[in-house]
């Protein structure tokens, strides 16, 4: 709850009047990456002995929800930070990798997970980058598609396959530096929403990572992207809850004021339904959301469960932003108010972390086997 009370203070004071700026900029301020750091959201669940808050999971998925019902954006850093990034060091990684990696992790570096490329999306395993083994070193070559953050990021998780011969066995996962010579970070997507955050191509020309530098087995990668993306499912169907509810926080009171036919447009019982069809619709997002996290910190199977919550919560905010639009009437569709700018986010919840089919197909998984 204190957590919770932190992040509310910390996102309406510091980052609510830079939204507007930002989503124009295409670019998120410096002083909203530190307030993330400072206020100890970047490392939730890291161990407070490398500089983490060592709190729970449960902790990680109410922050990012705070910080979403502001920007879904500043919320997405501190989502695959902790949900992707800082899980997968603290499950695989040795004791010098945390100690070095997470100390940074937790207090000034935001990491990036490369996963996805241009002929690898819903079927990311079948991806071609390579890294060929040459001494204590690895090679990497090869490119990546749609890379969350890496304009700012210290930290590339990147997997690459190190026999091809073994399929999806042979994908390993590595961490690379920054500075790391031939790796080339591409222009910044010009998308549609989530503009302070931005998503770029990467490419690998003969990239040399020590051996020192592999996260876990060799040939595990693909074990580790699943574990961990299931995770990261509870971490989008949070901040698509965050933002579907601070896009229903703006709009509320706006219909309670404005006045059309001599009376509040809330009065008029046609509006009233809709409007509590998508309360109703929330709070069945926020419970699925929320008993997902709880299994998941208890260490019972979730991975129905987290993409039910993540294919609930990306639908309900896609409808939730629309009907906020219709209830504001021209005053939503137009950059002088924030809803338009809820609904444009609201988008990418149906798309990464495996689109709402893939979702859809994990759980009709899960009832055959039931069954
Ligand atoms: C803003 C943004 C940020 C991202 N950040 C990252 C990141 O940080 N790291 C990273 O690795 N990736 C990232 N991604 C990539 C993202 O995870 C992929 O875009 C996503 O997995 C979908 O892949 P795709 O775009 O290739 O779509 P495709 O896989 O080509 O899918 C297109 C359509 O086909 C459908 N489809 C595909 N397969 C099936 C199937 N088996 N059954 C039914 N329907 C199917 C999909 O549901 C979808 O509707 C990001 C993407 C975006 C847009």
């Amino acid at each position: 709850m204190m957590l919770k009370r932190t992040v509310e203070r910390f996102a309406q004071e510091q980052i609510a009047p830079l939204v507007l700026t930002m989503d124009e900029n295409s670019k998120v301020e410096k002083s909203v990456i530190q307030g993330l750091f400072q206020h100890g959201l970047m490392g939730i669940e890291i161990d407070t002995i490398y500089g983490g808050t060592g709190a729970s999971f449960f902790s990680s998925v109410l922050a990012i929800e705070e910080l979403a019902k502001v920007d879904a954006s500043v919320a997405l850093f501190c989502d695959l930070q902790n949900t992707l990034i800082n899980t997968l060091i603290m499950k695989h990684g040795t004791e010098e990798q945390k100690a070095t990696y997470l100390t940074k992790l937790a207090t000034e570096e935001i990491g990036s997970f490369c996963l996805s490329e241009a002929g690898a999306g819903s079927d990311s395993f079948s991806l071609k980058t390579r890294a060929d083994k040459k001494g204590d070193y690895f090679v990497i070559n090869g490119s990546k598609m749609w890379i969350s953050h890496a304009e700012y990021a210290g930290l590339f998780l990147v997997m690459a396959n190190v026999d091809p011969t073994r399929g999806y066995k042979g994908i390993t996962c590595f961490l690379v530096d920054r500075g790391t010579e031939g790796l080339h970070i591409g222009k910044p997507e010009n998308k549609l929403g989530l503009r302070a955050s931005c998503t770029c191509p990467l490419t690998f020309d003969n990239v040399k990572v020590p051996e020192a530098n592999v996260l876990g087995q060799i040939g595990h990668g693909y074990k580790y992207a699943i574990g961990m993306l299931n995770k990261g499912r509870v971490g989008i169907a949070a901040q698509m809850l965050g933002l579907a509810q601070g896009c229903f926080d703006y709009t509320i009171p706006y219909i309670k004021e404005r006045v059309q036919f001599g009376t509040r447009l809330f009065d008029f019982q046609g509006l009233q339904h809709q409007v509590a069809h998508v309360a109703t619709q929330l709070e069945a997002a926020r419970l699925l959301t929320y008993n997902t996290a709880r299994l998941a910190e208890a260490g019972r199977p979730f991975i129905k469960e987290a993409s039910m919550a993540k294919y609930y919560a990306s639908e309900i905010a896609g409808r939730t932003t629309s009907k906020c639009i219709d209830w504001m009437g021209g005053a939503g569709y137009v950059k002088a108010y924030p809803v338009e700018k809820y609904f444009r986010n609201a988008k990418i919840g149906t798309i990464y972390e495996g689109t709402s089919n893939i979702q859809l197909n994990t759980i009709a998984k899960h009832i055959d086997a039931e069954y």
